[in-house]
């Protein structure tokens, strides 16, 4: 996801390209959003919709 290779927080397997995902973090501070790809490389945990449609069973 933007250009950054993510992988699901929960099995691991790399999140393509428009795939659809679930991301949890925290909402930005001071930084604002300016610098929102370091931000979510450094903040996001992304989760494929598998694991989540799995934590909702
Ligand atoms: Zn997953």
């Amino acid at each position: 996801m933007f250009g950054i290779k993510e992988l699901c927080s929960v099995c691991q397997k790399e999140i393509q390209l428009n795939e659809e995902v679930w991301v949890r973090m925290k909402y930005p501070g001071k930084k604002g959003m300016t610098e929102i790809k370091a931000f979510l490389h450094q903040e996001a945990q992304f989760v494929c919709m598998d694991c989540f449609e799995e934590t909702k069973k």
